[in-house]
């Protein structure tokens, strides 16, 4: 299916790894030019060389931390306007409620809610008044199901999808839509610390915690990161100009509920 995105201009977040990297490719293979960040320099590079080998589009990659304000100016600088935005960031440390300081809330709610609401605010009104946009927000299950351990992705991520509810409805009538992703677990640098922690909590190791939760999982398996990034794609396609607003959960069948 052509995704009909040849030539648009796509914001990816934290793209060097995992699931930013799969969204950056995928939206690539479909022909839309890239501007891609992270921290490390190197991993960005070696990444953006790899996209650009592989599919032909132009890429750009801008090394810094999204969660601060010169982060998110500096890639708004290489891309001002953006037909695409994929909001994404490291995950804030698994820790118990009690463990938290007031300090670790004001930072994942920094990086997981400020940050994508600044990128939308600088992006949203440029994509209306150009009558396409697409705005992904990679979040997480833990939206739609709190998990154990991951108090501060629940509490941040459930402020950034309430924050946008009413944006993507209003902003769908320009043929700019806003959608959350939701992973459950992807094989992903990022699920390896989530072991490590969950094997610490459950005095069982990094093995047995993987395990337990793989079982756990309908599906049997772990989410690959290229399948969530050719669902990226296609939401950020132009065949979605009737889909905003949604939250949609991509984890084997974990969550239990039917709507
Ligand atoms: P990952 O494999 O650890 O990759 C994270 C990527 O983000 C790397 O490219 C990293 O590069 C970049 N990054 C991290 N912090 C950044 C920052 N402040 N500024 C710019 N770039 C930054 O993680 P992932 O599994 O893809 O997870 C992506 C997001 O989805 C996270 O928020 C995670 O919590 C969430 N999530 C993942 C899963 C899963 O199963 N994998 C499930 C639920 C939610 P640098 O370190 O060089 O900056």
């Amino acid at each position: 299916m052509d995704l009909g995105i040849k030539g648009k201009s796509a914001i990816v977040c934290a793209a060097s790894k995992g699931l930013g990297k799969a969204c950056a490719t995928a939206l690539a293979e479909a022909g839309a030019n890239l501007t891609i960040c992270a921290r490390g320099e190197e991993d960005l590079k070696n990444t953006a060389q790899e996209i650009q080998n592989a599919s032909g589009v132009e890429i750009t990659h801008v090394a810094c931390d999204i969660t601060t304000e010169a982060g998110r100016q500096a890639i708004l600088d290489a891309c001002p306007r953006p037909d695409i935005l994929v909001n994404n960031a490291g995950g804030p440390p698994p820790a118990n409620f009690e463990d938290l300081s007031m300090d670790d809330w004001r930072k994942a709610v920094e990086a997981n809610m400020i940050t994508p609401l600044a990128l939308i605010k600088a992006t949203v009104e440029g994509m209306m008044e150009r009558k396409f946009g697409r705005i992904v927000n990679i979040t997480s299950a833990a939206v739609k199901a709190p998990m154990n351990l991951l108090d501060l992705s629940n509490g941040a991520r459930a402020g950034l999808t309430g924050g946008v509810a009413i944006l993507a409805r209003r902003a769908s009538a320009h043929n700019v839509t806003i959608n959350g992703m939701l992973p459950g677990t992807f094989e992903t640098d990022r699920l390896v610390q989530n072991f490590v922690k969950q094997a610490e909590a459950q005095s069982i190791s990094v093995e047995q915690a993987k395990e337990r939760r793989r079982a756990s999982v309908p599906a049997n398996r772990f989410g690959s990161p290229s399948e969530f990034g050719a669902i990226c794609a296609f939401l950020c396609s132009a065949h979605t100009g009737y889909i905003t607003g949604q939250n949609i959960v991509i984890d084997g069948g974990v969550f239990p509920g039917i709507v």
